[in-house]
């Protein structure tokens, strides 16, 4: 039987994940597939873009399939083509550098735009939006020679990219417009606690407010937001939340609402030959922004079109959400609040710690949950949100792990500490933790604690000067920097040390200094309010 002809318009992670899955299920043997991308690349993670901008992770670490994968398995990619339209009498996808495929059968997977709502003066340098390698290149290489960031919107974009700026050393602020952040995840006090501890690290949020104007002359300087104040700025991020690409859909007469609708087949209502994935799909009246969904739904089409699983059907996903913002644990499952007093809602707070914890039961089942600043139920919970298992644990069982999930390395290994203890005790620099973080732990050495300290700098990329008293003279400015400990026994120290050190790559650690002590004696660290790192040694 001669092949059909399979065109993807969309090479992102619900078109790439449908690729991998089709060729699984040996749907190479039946289709000829043709995927066009508009990025100039292979397929990529895009979740980890904001672990690249925030200096955690390189680049070449987050593809996923290279351009050559897809020549390998015959799969025909137009890499950095952008389709432009589809004739659908024809069965025929027209591209912007005038190829022409035919079709049997097309997938919409192209995915969302960010969305830039109305600002006087975006035109100026220094403005940017945030979601492809191109954005995070962009962003990354302007930051060289920003000192201050502006992010608009405080929602789990927003704050990825605000952390990501911060550990690249500049002062960050965050307007949104709601009155706390991450309101579409959190309930107002998780909100409240999140918004605490991230200002705790150095993120200034601006919130209930937007911004009305980009200011400058070549380049952006400040922002004047809605109540008339101006906040200065040497670049501006916008992350106000995302549409689906959905414009050629629609001018191909294909039925679109928010996005393109599809039945639970994942077939467009209107064009039995068509289907779309991903962030560019509504399904049953929803449209997703969360990889997971499109990753379902590629797993259900391939199903169905390599004839594995001709049945499949996608009955809608039941989603989670994970910040990813260095030394901020946080997980989101389902709703935030009760629907009704049906619902059981168990809740924990400890606003010193940075602990918050929201569960939502209904009818024995989880329904939503919020686990902020200790997560060590999440794995459970999301196995049971997941596949809507019964709970059987009492509630305290399900707000605090259980005992055996709950020791630290300490407890499971007595017999190490009968040596003396020294606590290892280095300022680091934010882009470095990370790093020096994997190092540790490759000795083994997991169990440490960490907070953000202020400290005074010449320039970035000089090493400051951290003492009592420093002034905050012309060239002076204020750098955020880790303070990070770790108390191991005496004869980890000098690995433990040469560790940190070369995860440093300079030899120098942040102000250039590691202090080893005995346990019993401490360190004082004035934080934010004093704006100054005061290290008082015995
Ligand atoms: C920085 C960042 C962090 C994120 N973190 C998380 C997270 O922690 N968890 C989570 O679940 N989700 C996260 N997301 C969202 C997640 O990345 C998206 O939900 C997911 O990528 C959607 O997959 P998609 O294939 O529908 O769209 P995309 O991955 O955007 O892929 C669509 C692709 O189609 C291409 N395209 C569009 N139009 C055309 C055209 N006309 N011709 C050719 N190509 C076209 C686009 O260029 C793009 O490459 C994050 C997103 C970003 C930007």
């Amino acid at each position: 039987m001669p092949k059909q002809r399979l065109v993807v318009i969309g090479n992102g992670m619900a078109g790439g994940k449908f690729v991998e899955e089709l060729l699984a299920r040996n749907g190479g043997e039946l289709f000829d597939i043709v995927v066009f991308g508009e990025e100039p690349y292979g397929n990529y993670n895009r979740i980890l873009l904001s672990s690249v901008v925030a200096g955690s992770r390189e680049l070449k670490d987050i593809f996923l399939n290279s351009v050559e994968w897809y020549h390998e398995r015959g799969v025909r990619l137009h890499s950095g083509v952008r389709v432009e339209a589809i004739d659908r009498s024809r069965q025929v996808v027209i591209a912007g550098n005038g190829v022409e495929e035919h079709y049997d059968r097309l997938v919409f997977a192209t995915g969302s735009k960010p969305f830039v709502p109305p600002i006087e003066g975006l035109g100026l340098d220094g403005v940017f939006v945030f979601r492809t390698i191109d954005d995070s290149l962009r962003i990354m290489d302007y930051t060289k020679h920003a000192r201050k960031a502006v992010v608009l919107g405080g929602g789990l974009l927003g704050l990825e990219a605000a952390s990501g700026l911060l550990n690249r050393g500049l002062e960050v602020h965050v307007v949104e417009l709601m009155p706390h952040p991450m309101a579409v995840q959190l309930d107002a006090p998780a909100g409240r606690v999140l918004q605490s501890t991230l200002e705790g690290m150095g993120i200034r949020f601006h919130l209930g407010k937007s911004i009305v104007k980009a200011v400058g002359n070549a380049a952006i300087e400040a922002v004047t937001l809605n109540d008339g104040t101006m906040e200065s700025c040497d670049m501006l991020v916008i992350s106000a939340g995302i549409r689906p690409n959905v414009e050629i859909a629609r001018q191909a007469g294909l039925t679109v609402e928010r996005a393109i609708v599809v039945g639970d087949d994942l077939v467009c209502v209107d064009d039995p030959s068509i289907c779309a994935i991903g962030e560019c799909a509504q399904h049953r009246g929803q449209t997703y922004g969360l990889v997971a969904p499109g990753s379902e739904q590629a797993g259900v089409l391939a199903d169905r079109l390599s004839e594995a699983n001709p049945q499949a059907l996608y009955k809608g996903s039941h989603t989670s959400t994970m910040l990813k913002v260095m030394g901020v644990d946080l997980v989101v499952l389902g709703r935030k609040d009760a629907a009704d007093d049906k619902d059981a809602v168990l809740m924990y707070t400890d606003a010193q710690r940075g602990i918050y914890k929201k569960i939502i039961l209904r009818e024995s089942r989880l329904a939503g949950a919020i686990l902020l600043g200790d997560v060590a139920t999440a794995p459970r919970l999301l196995r049971a949100f997941r596949k809507q298992e019964a709970i059987r644990e009492t509630p305290a069982e399900l707000l605090f792990p259980h005992k055996s999930t709950e020791q630290s390395d300490i407890d499971a290994a007595p017999e190490v500490f009968e040596e003396n203890l020294k606590e290892v005790v280095a300022v680091i620099r934010p882009e470095r933790w990370l790093r020096t973080r994997e190092k540790v732990e490759s000795l083994g050495i997991f169990a440490y604690s960490q907070h953000r300290v202020v400290g005074r700098g010449r320039q970035r990329g000089l090493h400051f000067l951290a003492r009592r008293g420093a002034r905050s003279g012309q060239g002076f400015r204020y750098l955020p920097k880790r303070m990070a400990s770790w108390i191991v026994p005496e004869s980890q120290v000098d690995k433990l040390v040469e560790a940190i050190i070369e995860a440093n790559r300079t030899g120098q650690i942040g102000d250039g200094k590691i202090f080893v002590l005995p346990v019993s004696e401490s360190m004082k660290v004035g934080e934010e309010p004093s704006r100054q790192l005061e290290v008082t040694c015995v």
